[in-house]
């Protein structure tokens, strides 16, 4: 069966009133963006529903692919359009598509029509029969389960009839674009990239920032976050990523702190920068991929020391995952292979053998004490040499 029309749903909690219109725009406009490299494809919005029409051809596995990853759509129904509004070409027409749609497949189903037209002679229920009806008789493997049927029938009768049975599952969540932005932590681990999935299924937009460690890390640690952003940008639109030269800072750190303290010192520094990337971005908080308890820098302690540098929101959406549990979004989400990886991260370069678990933050507010004398004009300088790179999920299998 070819489709050329879909029924894109959407679900509707917080949609009321203005705020609907709003939504249905930002979903429409994304949905256009993410589509467009498909084929020619026009938008339709009639009775506050969403339809997607194709102009052109297209394939279509590839266009379920893309607007599985658009956030906002909870369904996506292919449907097909009778434009008689009339009982003898609905017949005709639900027929050719059952047989079409499941060929001589042994299945039970059940007609659900709803007549939106009241110039349509027809009541629904009385449609609903007649229908099933004419089915039974013109396709024999064919059999009513008015309970639970595995196939329903839909037929809306509009000012044309739509008629379809399967919807494919979206992505959930809210348009990119409906909730501000934040400033994403983007390591190359696994837990940072599912981190800003899911904040940006939430509406918002993302910007990132990675803290680089040249020559410590490589060149290939950095391409390797530049693609987990492109990657990323799939579903969140495209990704200004600012990558920092942290290099300085953590041999300052590493000079003059104790070493079991480095972490939780450095970890502090890129809070601090990362705030300032955001206010000069316009990003309204900032988001990391931190678990408690995942490794020393993670302790309750430890991310209470991190969060007092902050005075923006930190969304830290793995907060309360296990592993598994994030790793089995970054495979769903295809940041999985790349994230893992093996090229060094700078957090791995410069560690303790033995990190506090606890630290104190008198203590580790002391430690800092001693760079007072250069950190100014570290964080200055890290600020002013900022690289920025335009993630873009196009650009994911070309080179640089
Ligand atoms: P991830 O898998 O995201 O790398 P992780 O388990 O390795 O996480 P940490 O290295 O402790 O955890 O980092 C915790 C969080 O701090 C990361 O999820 C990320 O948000 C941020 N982060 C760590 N290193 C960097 C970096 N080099 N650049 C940007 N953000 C970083
Ligand atoms: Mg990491």
């Amino acid at each position: 069966m070819e489709y050329k029309t879909f029924l894109i749903k959407y679900a509707e909690i917080g949609t009321k009133g203005k705020n609907r219109y709003v939504f249905e725009d930002v979903l429409c406009k994304q949905i256009k963006e993410h589509v467009a490299h498909l084929g020619e494809f026009s938008i339709r919005r009639e009775y506050g529903r969403i339809f997607l029409e194709a102009e052109s051809t297209y394939d279509y596995e590839d266009l379920i692919e893309e607007l599985q990853k658009v956030f906002g759509i909870v369904g996506i129904c292919p449907i097909v359009v009778e434009e008689q509004v009339d009982f003898e070409a609905i017949k005709k027409k639900a027929i050719a598509y059952m047989q079409e749609s499941y060929g001589d497949r042994e299945l039970t189903f059940k007609v659900n029509a709803r007549r939106a037209n009241k110039a349509f002679p027809m009541k629904s229920m009385e449609l609903n029969s007649e229908i099933g009806h004419y089915l039974l008789e013109a396709c024999p493997n064919l059999r009513v389960d008015v309970h639970q049927p595995d196939v329903l029938l839909n037929i809306e009768v509009r000012n044309q009839v739509y008629l379809y049975s399967a919807t494919i599952k979206g992505a959930g969540g809210l348009p990119v674009g409906t909730n501000g932005k934040a400033m994403l932590l983007l390591s190359g681990g696994i837990d940072s990239p599912v981190a800003g999935y899911m904040i940006s299924k939430r509406g918002v937009e993302l910007e990132a920032v990675y803290f680089n460690a040249p020559p410590y890390t490589s060149e290939r640690a950095k391409q390797k976050v530049v693609d987990l952003a492109r990657i990323v940008s799939g579903y969140s639109g495209t990704i200004r990523l600012h990558i920092v030269n942290f290099t300085d800072i953590q041999l300052a750190i590493y000079e003059k702190c104790p070493h079991e303290e480095l972490t939780i010192i450095m970890r502090r520094y890129m809070m601090k920068i990362a705030e300032k990337l955001a206010k000069e971005n316009d990003c309204q908080a900032l988001i990391t991929g931190e678990s408690i308890g995942q490794v020393a820098s993670q302790t309750m302690q430890s991310l209470a020391c991190t969060n007092e540098v902050c005075t923006i929101p930190v969304f830290r959406p793995c907060i309360g995952m296990d592993k598994q549990e994030i790793v089995d979004i970054s495979e769903q989400i295809d940041t999985y292979e790349t994230s893992i990886l093996p090229y060094e991260d700078c957090c791995t370069i410069f560690v303790a053998k033995h990190p506090v678990t606890k630290p104190i933050l008198e203590i580790i507010k002391r430690s800092e004490e001693k760079l007072s004398d250069v950190i100014d004009d570290l964080m200055e300088k890290a600020l002013t040499t900022v690289e920025v790179v335009e993630a873009k999920v196009e650009d994911l299998n070309s080179v640089g």
